[in-house]
Parts: C-alpha cells; structure tokens; sequence
C-alpha cells in the first residue's frame, strides 16, 4: 500500500467528526493493506511505532524537524520557522514548503507503508553521538520523496503529534467493517485486545487468520493484560444480593497497581501499571522479589504496589507511594521506604492462561505461589455471607487506614479490560454525603480574569469517557480550588496541546476559551451529580445530561497513571447518580 494512500485517508479521516464516518473511512483504509501492512498501518493510525505498552518514543524534536523541512525544501530554517509560526502546525508547514519547494525533485520513487514506518522506526531508535544528525537525514530522505500531503503525515508521526482522534475503539470498529462488512464483530476482537493490549497483533491476526483466528489469541508473557476493573454499590446488603448471597472481600489498598511478568529462566521481570505503562525500573523491590519469592517459572500476578512498613503494619498515603514514578533516588527511596505487593491476582503460570479459572481457584494458587514471602504478601482477605460480617471487615480496613474494599464473585473469571459486577468496590466516601471521586478528562481550558488574569488560566472544562460511542462528553467545569502552583502547571501543559477548534471525539455544547486535545486525566471530588442541560454526559440525543456540582481537583496535578480512555465513563456517573439518590432516601 502506498503512503499516499495512507495520506488521502488520514485527510478524509481529519475532515469528518462523525464516528460512523470515522469507522467506515478506516475500514476502507485497513482493506487496502495486506498481511505484513496490518500492523504497522494499525500503529501510525494510533500515532505510535508499536503497543503502547513498548513505549517506543518518537525520536525527533520540533528544531530538528524544521531542520530537515528547510534541507529537503530548499528553505532558510528561519523561513521555515517563521512559517511555522504562522501555521501553528509543523504538518501543515512541511506540507506547504513541499509545495513550494525551492529544490528540484530528484526522487520518482514513492513511499510505502512499510518504508515510512521502518525508517520512523530507525528515526525512534537512533541514540547516542550523532544521532540528531542521522535522524535528520532521514527525515530529509522522506520528505525528498514526498508529495506536500504526505509532508504533512510523515512530520505528524515523526513529532509523535498525529492525533487523528481514533481511539481504541473505533479501531476496532473499523477492523470489524474491514472484515465482515459489520461492526459487530468489534466484541470479539475487544476480547482479544483486553488479553493482549495490542491493536497491531488484533489486526495482523485478523488479516492473516480472520476472526477465529483473533478468538485463539492467548495470554503471553510480557504482554500486558487490560487490567479487570470493579463496579460500585453503596451498601454491603446490595453487594451481597449482586453476588448470590456470598463473596470475597479484600482491602483495597491505594497504591499502584502492578501487574507483574516474570521469567525466571531469563531472569526477566516486566512490571505493568494499570494503563500499561512499564514500571519496572520505579519498583526495584518488587521486580526482585518476583524472581526470589515467587515459586513459579513463568507467571503473571497482579497486586497493589504500596509504601508499607512491616514493623508497625502501617500503610503509608498514596501521595508516598507515587513518588516512585519519578526518575531519580529510586534506589534511596526503595531502601527509605521499600514498597510491598499486595497480591490479588494470577492471571498464567507456567504456560497455562488462568484467566478463565474461577476466582477462588486462581486466588487458591497463588497464596501457594507466594506463601512465605516478604515483600510480595496476598491481599488481606475474608469470605463472608452476611451483610454484618461485610460492614465489619470494611471498618477494620478503614482504620488500618485503607480505602474500603473490594468484593468478588467467587466463580468469575478474570474479566480482562471490562468494569464488572464481579469485582464490586466500597469506599468510605460513597457512604457519606458525597460520592465517590471520578476521574476526568480534560478538553478545554478557559483564561483567568481578576486576580487570576496574570496565570492566563481560569479553570478546565472535564469530560468523562462515552465507552459505547469512544468519545468525551463534558460533565463539568472546574473553576476553583487550583494552587498558584498548579494554574501554572496546567496552563504550561496544555499549551501545548491547545486545538484551533473542538477536537475529534469531543462531545460538547459549551465553548471554552481554549480547546485541548484530550490527553490528561484528574481525579476530582463534587459534591453532587446533577441533571443540567448544559453538559453532554448522558445526554444520548435529549436535553439534560448529568453535571458535577461544586467540583475541585484531589490529584496533586495529572493522573499519570490514567488515560483518557481510563477515565470515569458516561456508565458510571449515570450509576452514581442512582446511588446517590438512594442513599439520600436511606439517610431519611
Ligand atoms: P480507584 O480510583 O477507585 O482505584 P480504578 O478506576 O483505578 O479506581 P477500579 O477497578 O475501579 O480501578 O478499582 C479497583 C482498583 O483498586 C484497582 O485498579 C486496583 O488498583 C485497586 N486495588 C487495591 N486493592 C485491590 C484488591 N484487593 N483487588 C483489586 N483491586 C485492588
């Protein structure tokens, strides 16, 4: 497939802001690739190099990429800096200095899938002395052979700055259409991608072997697993009846979740956070005891990575424990303040994929995989079947100083990627007045007037996650409660990310001062979920949707941990909104 096929579909894409659009455009775009295409076609529509999770990143600075706009067009890198000003898009500039290049083109041959994507690749991975200078000479051999509208893609994905607006399921919507003319095989191919994390193998397998094929994609080490997510009930009575009379309920502890790979025979550990991000070099500790306290060869085990000190059984705040993810005195902290894993999962061991054994099984396998250990612990746990013994277990874990706990359906499989009912979370916040925290994308921003007219920022406009429809719709306006500190932070960082107009995917009525790209996630408290017709929440065609009241940010900035597709969905907030009136009634 050529690149400038590529190129007309991502202009068609960009021009379009309906999903079915989106899906049917994409389609027709993946159909025109073969076999070895596939995955490398999947990862430059996701703006990436390969799964997320690998972390490849794309390895030219904006300096370098005028630098080699001015080399391949013949213009001056002031003119090209200059024009880039004027354009505000590095893509846009390339494409328009393509066409008016001073340079006569010496190059006929033309680019295709795999060429851009494995000299992208060679471009991400130069390192060392030299390397600015080898990168941009091949970004000078791309763009010598580019047509303007190719400019324009080839220097998006080389800034790592494509944003097409396709989120993960549209993606699979479109592979769907792709093969069997329907969207409606998008829940297979979603199973697949929960078990593996990776569009590009969905896709490969896909092409090669259709949809039985993707239904035999299997757990493999070192390959995340889309984390099981839990449900809310406000009361251990509506828990019980959800899971037929009896259940396991753990400590939930709020640290960072982990989910750990290992190969003894290689001595290999890989440590996952819960959006897929590598962890392991921040959880020294944990990696090392996987190999010495873990009695298993190859396994996959999931916990809760937390500051814990033995000797007073204390469990330190979540402000602590994510300290970890910050670059440096990683060695001193894990020696200061050494981390534990509190285990709750096994997921494969020794070649077997454990996430279709029932609960009780998996949970009975790996206590005997990690008894005795001393940094990596099984979570606390008891099976109860009455709502007393519940409430008990949940109050002793609030004054260990937990967040609550979680409950779980003794016969269910690991769901991977999917909010269920067999995993039923109790917080002590939902008992109180105000529910629980949610976790908010941010789309827009507005500038400050009055006293905070000198940061040029007034508050953030936050969405939450429409899973069914892969799109933001607002749910609030944040307008207080920031630091100095933070008005600072958030306007540097989403300056950098401001849109000209609303994004792809955003879901909308109100306008910002400025639009962003929805990248960032924050963890924000309200007092109340209200109907408003003003946001888009649960709108679903009518005139009210549901709005947070009196909200303010909790997360010390950015969720690091969560994308936007990890954010609180339209589902949720529509289920807390009924939890929340039926604790009002209970409080009567
Ligand atoms: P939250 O912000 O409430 O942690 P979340 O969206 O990150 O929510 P949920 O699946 O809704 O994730 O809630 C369960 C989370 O609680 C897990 O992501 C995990 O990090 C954490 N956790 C702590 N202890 C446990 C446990 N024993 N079993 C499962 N999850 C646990």
């Amino acid at each position: 497939m050529l690149f400038e096929e590529v190129a007309y579909y991502y202009e068609k894409l960009e021009s379009v802001s309906s999903r079915l659009a989106m899906i049917d455009i994409m389609a027709e775009a993946l159909g025109k690739a073969d076999k070895k295409e596939m995955r490398p076609l999947i990862y430059m529509t996701q703006g990436l190099l390969g799964p997320p999770f690998e972390g490849i990143q794309m390895g030219i600075a904006e300096k370098f990429a005028q630098q080699a706009i001015a080399s391949a067009t013949g213009f001056t890198k002031e003119e090209v800096a200059a024009n880039a000003k004027k354009t505000g898009d590095l893509g846009n500039t390339a494409e328009e200095l393509t066409r008016k290049t001073k340079l006569k083109r010496m190059s006929s041959k033309k680019h295709n899938v795999l060429s851009v994507y494995e000299t992208l690749l060679k471009i991400a991975s130069t390192s060392g002395q030299g390397s600015q200078e080898a990168k941009i000479r091949s970004a000078v051999a791309l763009l010598t052979a580019a047509s303007p509208l190719e400019a324009r893609y080839l220097i998006r994905l080389a800034l790592g700055k494509l944003r097409l607006g396709a989120g993960d399921a549209t993606i699979l919507e479109a592979l769907s259409k792709m093969s069997t003319g329907e969207r409606s095989a998008r829940a297979e191919l979603e199973n697949a991608y929960n078990i593996c994390s990776d569009l590009g193998k969905v896709g490969e397998v896909l092409a090669e072997s259709g949809i039985k094929g993707v239904e035999r994609i299997k757990v493999s080490l070192f390959n995340p697993i889309r984390p099981a997510l839990a449900e809310r009930l406000p009361t251990a009575n509506e828990i019980l009846e959800k899971m037929h009379g009896k259940c396991a309920v753990e400590s939930k502890y709020d640290g960072l979740r982990a989910q750990v790979h290992l190969d003894k025979g290689k001595k290999k550990v890989e440590i996952f956070s819960r959006n897929l991000e590598k962890l392991t070099p921040m959880l020294p500790e944990i990696a090392k005891a996987a190999l010495s306290e873990v009695r298993a060869e190859r396994a996959i085990i999931e916990g809760e990575a937390i500051a814990y000190n033995e000797e007073t059984g204390e469990f330190r705040p979540f402000q602590e424990t994510i300290q970890r993810k910050r670059k440096h005195g990683i060695d001193e902290l894990s020696v200061s303040m050494p981390l534990h894993l509190f285990a709750f999962d096994l997921m494969f061991l020794d070649g077997e994929d454990y996430l279709g054994k029932p609960y009780h099984e998996r949970r009975a396998k790996l206590e005997s995989l990690i008894k005795g250990g001393k940094t990596i612990l099984p979570s606390g746990r008891v099976i109860v079947d009455k709502p007393k013994e519940l409430d008990k277990y949940f109050e002793e874990q609030i004054a260990d100083g937990l967040e609550g706990i979680v409950a779980k359906e003794l016969n269910s499989p690991y769901v991977a990627g999917a909010r269920k009912f067999s995993w039923i979370k109790l917080k002590r916040s939902y008992r109180g007045e105000l529910s629980d925290t949610v976790d908010l994308v941010i789309v827009g921003y507005y500038l400050g007037r009055g006293a905070r007219a000198e940061f040029q920022f007034g508050g953030l406009l936050a969405a939450v996650y429409n899973n069914k429809k892969d799109d933001f719709e607002t749910v609030t306006r944040i307008g207080t409660g920031f630091s100095e500190e933070q008005m600072r932070n958030f306007k540097k960082i989403l300056d950098k990310i401001k849109k000209p107009g609303k994004p792809a995917r955003v879901d909308s009525i109100v306008t910002p001062d400025f639009w962003v790209e929805p990248t960032y996630v924050v963890t924000v408290r309200a007092d109340e979920i209200t109907k408003s017709p003003m946001h888009t929440c649960g709108r679903d065609g009518g005139d009210t949707g549901y709005a947070l009241r009196f909200p303010r940010i909790v997360s010390d900035g950015v969720r690091e941990d969560k994308s936007p597709d990890d954010a609180t969905t339209t589902k949720e907030i529509i289920e807390m909104y009924g939890m929340q009136k039926r604790i009002k009634v209970e409080d009567k």
